[in-house]
């Protein structure tokens, strides 16, 4: 807004038919009725009725800007992936978000954050859709809804309930890490450039000589990691509920582009089966000591979007949006994600929301979908329908490949993921609090937590909630009892 004034222009109906006055509706004489006739009046009131989509059920509140992505390393012996040759540069979509919160949630509330990217490769747009934790709070898809409920409002009152989500967390211990992880100094990042993303995810990467690897991605932050204190943000939601969308508008306005580098750990396809642990399991790392970081490229943000709602609120990112070189693993989790993501889209911008500025892929669509509402762009198969004998499109298996996948096969069954010699839901969070937090952090810890818990809590969830967090780290749940319970 800021911006030099632009040269003023007659204001026009959406026919671009120029309009009589902005500021009077078409009455019989200055004091008479109103008159159905007007229809740029009509226009204007309906078009206002009909601006809202419906808000992402989850990641509601967000924003984002455009980008470069650039390799500055080989990782071509493990993926064939356009996006990840060597001195590749690809045009890209990010977009960061809170979970839990509505469209005009304060920014600073205590929640993981969304941070959904979108390549524009020469192979189709590649999705990577993460967070900035590397862990999730279940493993099956069949609970996500559930979580998701505990963490919004109350069906009676409408309210958000402190107690829904320590009675889902405790009933689910698979929640520990991601739960010691959000009520850390990382729960609350001070600016989305202050901290890290992760696909969480593990995903295939597959050669040119077909070989398979297993990958998890880490996009560091170039500046730093921050955060905010509880009572920081408390305060900053009361005067500035934008205050991360501010933060990285006005830096990218003023120049100060952000920027991440793509780190990645690699697994040989062959070591999985064999993992002291299930390696596709979302609530746990890989540690470093067993797959270290390989340099992968930068992430560059340097272009805001000049409309909010076509660019960020109508960007529709999917995991299954997957390049050849790239594709899933037996992670549940993820293949649950493969379907929701975009049926989400489908019902809430119609199914041809591919063709939307920042949906739309840079390389050549040659699909057989036709019609359907707001639909603009022409097929470009020369029949509606394949094989045909004039002129396809058609596969090219021999080009792009097989699909990327894996072995299998066994009884159906409902069942978790089979334990291992390693395989408990303590044992890394445990590992967070005592070898990777030092004693600030683990402080700011024990209070946040106190302070979550002492707001609404039903005496058999806190007791849970004690036990939870004893079992995470005695010490730390000593702590918190002492504090949360005195005796
Ligand atoms: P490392 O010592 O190699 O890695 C520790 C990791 O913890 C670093 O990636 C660091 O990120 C991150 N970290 C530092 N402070 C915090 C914090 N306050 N909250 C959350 N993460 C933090 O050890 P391991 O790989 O063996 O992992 C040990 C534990 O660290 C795991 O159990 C897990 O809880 C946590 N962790 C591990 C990650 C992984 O992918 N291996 C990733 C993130 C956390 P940074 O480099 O940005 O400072």
């Amino acid at each position: 807004m800021s911006e030099a004034p632009r040269k003023a222009l007659h204001t026009t109906t959406n026919a671009g038919i120029p309009v009589e006055s902005d500021e009077h509706s078409l009455t019989v004489g200055s004091d008479g009725p109103v008159l159905l006739q007007d229809a740029y009046l009509i226009e204007k009131m309906a078009q206002f009725n009909r601006e809202r989509v419906p808000e992402r059920v989850v990641h509601a509140k967000g924003s984002g800007a455009y980008g470069i992505f650039e390799v500055t390393n080989d990782v071509s012996q493990f993926t064939k992936a356009d996006v990840f040759q060597p001195g590749k540069r690809t045009e890209m979509l990010a977009r960061f978000s809170t979970v839990a919160g509505e469209m005009g949630s304060p920014d600073t509330w205590r929640d993981p954050r969304g941070f959904a990217l979108k390549f524009y490769t020469e192979h189709g747009n590649y999705d990577m859709v993460g967070n900035n934790t590397p862990v999730f709070f279940v493993r099956d898809p069949i609970k996500f809804q559930d979580f998701i409920r505990s963490q919004k409002r109350r069906p009676d009152n409408g309210l958000r309930d402190n107690d829904m989500q320590w009675d889902f967390w405790t009933l689910s211990p698979e929640s520990a890490h991601q739960v010691t992880w959000l009520m850390g100094d990382r729960g609350i990042p001070r600016t989305w450039r202050n901290m890290n993303g992760y696909s969480s995810h593990t995903y295939m990467w597959v050669n040119a000589a077909g070989e398979k690897f297993w990958v998890k991605y880490h996009f560091k932050t170039d500046q730093g990691i921050d955060f905010l204190s509880q009572a920081d943000a408390d305060a900053m939601a009361g005067c500035d509920t934008d205050y991360h969308r501010r933060d990285l508008f006005e830096s990218i306005r003023s120049g100060n582009a952000p920027s991440w580098t793509l780190k990645v750990q690699v697994m040989p396809f062959d070591d999985a089966p064999d993992y002291r642990f299930n390696p596709f399991d979302l609530t746990k790392v890989w540690p470093h000591s067993d797959y270290p970081l390989i340099d992968v490229g930068r992430m560059t943000l340097n272009k805001n979007p000049d409309d909010h709602f076509v660019h960020i609120e109508q960007a529709s990112f999917e995991p299954s949006n997957m390049v050849p070189g790239i594709g899933p693993s037996p992670d549940k989790m993820l293949l649950g994600r493969l379907f929701s993501y975009p049926d989400t889209h489908r019902y809430r911008i119609g199914p041809n929301y591919t063709q939307l500025p920042p949906n739309r892929p840079r390389s050549p669509v040659n699909s057989y979908a036709k019609d359907g509402p707001m639909r603009y762009e022409p097929s470009a198969a020369s029949a509606p329908y394949a094989p045909n004998s004039y002129g396809g499109p058609a596969a090219d298996t021999a080009r792009f490949g097989e699909p990327a996948g894996w072995q299998t096969a066994g009884e159906m069954v409902r069942e978790a993921y089979k334990l291992r010699r390693d395989d408990d839901d303590f044992g890394q969070p445990g590992t967070m609090v005592r070898q990777v937090h030092n004693d600030e952090q683990r402080a700011r810890l024990v209070d946040n937590v106190v302070g979550h818990l002492a707001q609404g809590v039903s005496a058999p969830v806190l007791d849970r909630a004690l036990q939870y967090w004893r079992n995470i780290d005695k010490t730390t749940g000593d702590r918190i009892a002492a504090k949360a319970k005195p005796e």
